[in-house]
């Protein structure tokens, strides 16, 4: 059967297509009609029809079998769709995927970044009203967070899985490091043997702003500064500042006093304790949060540690 001269007067899909002679069968009229669209006629072969979409009016070409056999999607409805997920986060939908996968979608992310992304991850984080996360972004933050430690992001993890990253010594050593590790400066270098726990470190009491609310952050670190600085996800907002810290002989101790204090503060003072809806759109951390008028009482606490208290005996004693 011939492929008409004539072409259809409207673009099919964004092209323009030729008429091909030959009947519409009623069938194939009852499966569009069934799957939302009106069979408008028939195009490029035998095998193709043209489907007019009844939601938004667009035509698209489609193979006869799909219409027979399957449910036929308008894909200028999924890319409406996919847009509108993409503005809701404040990401823009580009285009199609430059490797071709069409599961995925070219998208140019709040913060200014353009990533290939998964259609359906954005319209879940769309959905769930959260932002995309950018993985340019994340592995810059990854490389800030271990030069506060003096190591320097290499890159992917050579053998472990994908919570782990490459990242090199100032020796000259490379290992794979948890990035959570990583972030508390809580790793041992194989090279050269010096060790997270029996480095010096400090107990912090950190200051932010969220939305409507003054906050404190209790923790650790090896340099609190850094650790102030990664933890705000909008530091403009968060406005983040080291109010107070101590310095602890090392790592180890470090970690035993932070927690000890944590359990102090929740027995006697709960308070205090903020919960972590109101914080986690705002501050990478899932607790340690306080109320800002809750300082004098954990300053104290501080000072106590400095003048050689040890919460963990005084822990003992009340558990
Ligand atoms: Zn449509
Ligand atoms: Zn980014
Ligand atoms: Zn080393």
């Amino acid at each position: 059967m011939p492929l008409s001269k004539v072409t259809y007067p409207f673009p099919i899909d964004g092209d323009v297509h030729h008429i091909f002679a030959g009947a519409s069968l009623d069938h194939w009229k009852k499966a569009a009609m069934r799957n939302g669209f009106t069979l408008l006629g028939r195009a490029k072969d035998r095998l193709h029809v043209v489907l007019g979409c009844q939601s938004c009016g667009t035509a698209t070409l489609k193979r006869v079998s799909v219409v027979l056999g399957h449910k036929p999607e308008c894909p200028h409805c999924i890319h409406t769709r996919r847009a509108a997920a993409a503005q809701s986060i404040g990401a823009t939908l580009i285009g199609a995927d430059p490797d071709g996968d069409r599961h995925y979608g070219l998208f140019e992310l709040d913060c200014g970044h353009v990533d290939r992304r998964q259609y359906h991850r954005i319209e879940t984080a769309a959905a769930g009203g959260h932002k995309a996360s950018c993985s340019i972004c994340t592995e810059e933050r990854y490389a800030e967070e271990a030069q506060c430690h003096s190591w320097t992001l290499m890159g992917p993890p050579v053998r472990k899985g994908q919570n782990y990253r490459n990242y090199q010594h100032t020796c000259g050593h490379a290992q794979d490091v948890a990035v959570v590790n990583m972030r508390n400066g809580d790793l041992d270098c194989a090279g050269c043997g010096e060790t997270w726990a029996s480095k010096p470190s400090e107990i912090y009491i950190l200051a932010f702003t969220i939305p409507n609310l003054s906050v404190i952050k209790l923790g650790y670190s090896s340099n609190s500064e850094c650790r102030m600085r990664q933890v705000q996800i909008d530091p403009a907002r968060t406005c983040g500042s080291v109010l107070r810290k101590i310095d602890i002989e090392t790592g180890h101790r470090a970690i035993c006093v932070e927690k000890a204090l944590h359990s102090h503060i929740r027995r006697n003072r709960p308070d205090l304790v903020v919960p972590p809806e109101l914080f986690r759109a705002h501050l990478r951390t899932t607790s340690e949060i306080y109320h800002r008028h809750g300082k004098p009482y954990i300053e104290a606490l501080l000072d106590a540690v400095e003048n050689g208290w040890d919460p963990r005996i005084q822990d003992a004693i009340a558990a």
